[in-house]
């Protein structure tokens, strides 16, 4: 068995959902065990940590007249479309994600949910609960639009709400749904969507609020030079200079992408201690750029992986995403400045640094027990060498197995209590469905 974590090469011991023990090669625990697990085939990491999603966007991947296109123009593009979400096609997006997730050996997800049409307001609500069927921990951001093409912004009026609404209602979610304590399966954060799509007002009122509530802060920024010339000529300064002013750099905030800053920008992210959920894929499709990974978490940001929507980057596999950060920052940093314990790292603790958890993202002691091993029994990993540089390096794709706080949800390939086959075909007509109806 290879593990990535405290020495436990001789097992790791499970109670109550926590990591009880760790024992060394040869070791044996101290009382017997109800159930055992051999795992001496497997490559154990802990549960990976996914920091920026949107599970709606599975409904339009490769959707044809967004492709090849750059941010500003694919998300006008796709808002007239994500406009006829509906209760049911949200629900559906929000499972048929998870199960994707949970295969690539995600064991927590954060997601950015911001598209509220009428009849959609309780989107939150509608997640929670399929998370919670599913059994994956989420962090899920209660995300927001109210600047409109008739504000300047870039959304149509039909996918943005009011301020007030807005507010109220992340008061409401976090009542009903924020669970601070240790091995929480559901948290909350409040997340406007971007400078282009949110009022100042907004985004002064939602930090406001979530220091009141002790919850945690998430939005997009330095996504792309389009993002910079829009912050210029509407807010006259940079993303950055913007977030300051609105009360956001704080270490109550994880960034979604963080690609065009510069070197003094870096430190006073790092200072500030915001995290970064850097989404290579998603950069890499709509050309975004290459943020600069391992600068910002020397500064001093958590550095985490987030797959982002599947309408940019189409997949929501975590361990892949993990090795594409991997080949991106080498492209930026060059082949011994990041290694694959580097973008593990990220993918792991820096990912629960990110949503503010000590609780996961580590195989040790008095950590949630959430476990995903992988096997190296496919062709592309024949003849590899270190087992925990094969899984990034020859492109792991799919946990073998998968546990949640004490829990197996994965058992061969396969997730216990979902239907893969009908929650593709009622995934497959829902995607169907909102396309068709946008012409
Ligand atoms: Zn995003």
């Amino acid at each position: 068995m290879a593990i990535l974590g405290e020495n436990a090469a001789g097992g790791i011991v499970v109670e109550n959902g926590v990591i009880a023990a760790c024992m060394a090669a040869g070791e044996e625990p101290d009382a017997p065990c109800d159930e055992v697990f051999d795992g001496s085939e497997h490559v154990v990491l802990p549960g990976l940590i996914n920091t920026h999603h949107h599970f709606y966007q599975t409904l339009t991947r490769a959707y044809g007249p967004a492709l090849d296109k750059e941010l500003f123009d694919w998300l006008k593009t796709l808002y007239p479309v994500w406009a006829g979400l509906t209760p049911d096609y949200l629900d559906v997006a929000t499972r048929l994600a998870l199960a994707e997730l949970l295969l690539s050996g995600c064991t927590t997800a954060a997601d950015h949910h911001y598209v509220f049409p009428d009849g959609l307001e309780d989107a939150v609500d509608i997640q929670a609960a399929a998370a919670q069927e599913m059994g994956v921990r989420v962090t899920l951001t209660r995300g927001a639009m109210n600047l409109s093409v008739d504000d300047g912004g870039l959304p149509p009026r039909s996918v943005v709400q009011k301020g007030d609404a807005i507010l109220a209602d992340s008061a409401r979610v976090i009542d009903a749904f924020h669970d601070p304590s240790a091995g929480a399966m559901i948290q909350i954060a409040l997340a406007p969507c971007s400078p282009f799509s949110v009022t100042r007002e907004t985004m002064a009122d939602t930090a406001a609020l979530a220091a009141d509530r002790d919850v945690r802060l998430h939005t997009h920024l330095a996504e792309t030079k389009d993002e910079n010339t829009f912050c210029v000529e509407m807010f006259g300064c940079r993303p950055l200079d913007y977030l300051e002013q609105v009360g956001w750099l704080n270490d109550r905030v994880w960034l979604a992408h963080g690609i065009h800053f510069s070197p003094e920008e870096i430190s006073r992210l790092g200072a500030a201690g915001t995290g970064i959920a850097h989404c290579p894929g998603s950069n890499m499709i709509l050309a975004s750029g290459l943020c600069p990974a391992i600068d910002l978490e020397r500064a001093g940001s958590p550095i985490g992986i987030g797959v982002d929507g599947s309408a940019s980057e189409d997949a929501s596999n975590l361990i892949q995403e993990a090795r594409q950060a991997l080949q991106i920052q080498r492209l930026r940093y060059g082949a011994g400045q990041v290694s694959h314990t580097d973008v593990l790292r990220w993918a792991t603790s820096g990912s629960a640094g990110c949503l503010g958890r000590d609780d996961i993202g580590e195989i040790a002691v008095g950590k949630q027990a959430d476990l995903a091993l992988f096997k190296l029994d496919e062709p592309r990993f024949s003849g590899a060498g270190d087992p925990l540089a094969a899984l990034i390096l020859c492109g792991a794709h799919r946990a073998d197995r998968v546990m949640v706080g004490g829990d197996w949800r994965v058992l061969d390939g396969e997730i216990l209590g979902t239907d893969i086959e009908d929650l593709m075909a009622r995934h497959h007509d829902a995607a169907r469905g909102l396309t068709r109806a946008a012409g």
